[in-house]
């Protein structure tokens, strides 16, 4: 039976173009860092995928160092810093930021009822914070929100933390692709990228550096990845990023319209649920392909097991933490009440879903919705 699969935040399908790309790379011995023949043209293979995606996201004045995931890259962005250098980020950011976050001793910004990072508390918390430490600090602020989709003001995070000498950095895995990146215009110093939220392989993402910045490794060893990174490059990982980022940006146009379909379900689940349902962030800009919503009385678990059951693939907070039962941090973080939060799901597009596929998952919907409404 085939799936439909709404859970693209989470992962999305492997490119079969990218596949063919990193299949044809892993039949040769290519070896980044040896010196014959082999070794020479994988550096060719490796320099131009690392350009195509510098090109594609105007980080032509960035170091892309090649990670194993989003999760590492930012890991080395948070723990790489030098020691005497505070760290602080937003309440809403990934574990993978928040928890090595929590490991420095980080100061914590406030995010609105409206899912967006609050930039009066960034602004007071970074002049605090620039009063004791100068220059040496960090702002790490996500672009959008892979539970809500909100799009975060992280040009504006950005001068804010300029503005006092500090540097900053941006998870951009969920918005990579999703709306245009242009790292410049966006003036941020470091940011993460990721490969398998836009049709690329798992295990392949990247941190773009500024050129000047300096960050410790995490990985020590044979120095590669100008010593930023230890061990062996994944040759196949980068140039599959590189292809599926290709295919991405130029679909850039249609990904756009992906609200047309994620309104039209929200509109329809708002006009048969009424007052039960409840759309977080649905007046902040939001990433094209995410809602975010909760049913009063159904219960996250419910909706999930009943989708499930129905060859429907949705999500009940972000895909890290679906298989533990807690109330989203995100939620709670913009004040959702406990309740409310207990019954939230994300439905996340992508180009492969439909409108028939989005009238079967309604239709589902609704049954339940009304079966709970009769037991209550
Ligand atoms: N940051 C965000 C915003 C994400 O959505 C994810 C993945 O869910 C990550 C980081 C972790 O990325 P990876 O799965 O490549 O480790």
């Amino acid at each position: 039976m085939s799936k439909i699969y709404f859970d693209n935040n989470a992962t999305t399908h492997c490119h079969k173009e990218v596949i063919d790309e990193m299949s044809e790379i892993y039949s040769n011995c290519y070896n980044y860092s040896a010196m014959h023949y082999y070794g020479r043209k994988a550096s060719a293979i490796v320099n131009l995928a690392k350009s195509t995606i510098k090109e594609l996201i105007n980080a032509y004045n960035y170091k892309l160092i090649a990670t194993s995931c989003g999760t590492e890259a930012n890991n080395l962005a948070i723990l790489g810093m030098p020691k005497d250098y505070k760290i602080i980020v937003s309440a809403i950011e990934h574990p993978c930021v928040y928890q090595p976050a929590l490991l420095r001793k980080a100061v914590f910004v406030k995010v609105k009822n409206n899912g967006i990072v609050d930039l009066s508390d960034l602004e007071e918390k970074v002049s605090i914070v620039s009063k004791e430490k100068g220059n040496k600090f960090l702002v790490s602020i996500m672009h959008a929100n892979n539970e809500t989709g909100i799009i975060q003001p992280i040009k504006e995070a950005a001068r804010i933390t300029h503005k006092n000498g500090g540097v900053f950095h941006s998870d951009m895995i969920q918005s990579l692709a999703k709306i245009n990146i242009d790292l410049e215009d966006l003036n941020v110093d470091i940011a993460t990228i990721s490969a398998h939220k836009i049709n690329g392989p798992q295990g392949s993402a990247a941190l773009l550096l500024r050129n000047g910045i300096e960050l410790s490794p995490l990985l020590i060893g044979g120095g590669q990845e100008e010593n930023f990174r230890s061990g062996t490059l994944n040759i196949a990982a980068i140039v599959g990023f590189a292809k599926a980022l290709d295919i991405a940006v130029k679909n850039l146009k249609k990904y756009q319209k992906l609200y047309i379909l994620r309104d039209y379900m929200e509109k329809n689940i708002q006009q048969y649920g009424n007052n039960d349902v409840v759309i977080f962030g649905q007046k902040s800009p939001r990433i094209p392909n995410t809602s975010y919503f909760a049913t009063n009385n159904i219960n996250s678990q419910i909706q999930l097991i009943e989708m499930d059951l129905n060859n429907i693939c949705i999500a009940t907070g972000s895909a890290c933490s679906s298989k533990s039962f807690q109330i989203s941090r995100i939620l709670h973080a913009m004040g959702v009440d406990e309740k409310i939060a207990n019954c939230a799901v994300r439905i996340s597009f992508s180009l492969m879903n439909n409108v028939d596929e989005v009238d079967k998952f309604l239709m589902i919907w609704k049954n339940l919705h009304s079966r709970i409404n009769k037991t209550h």
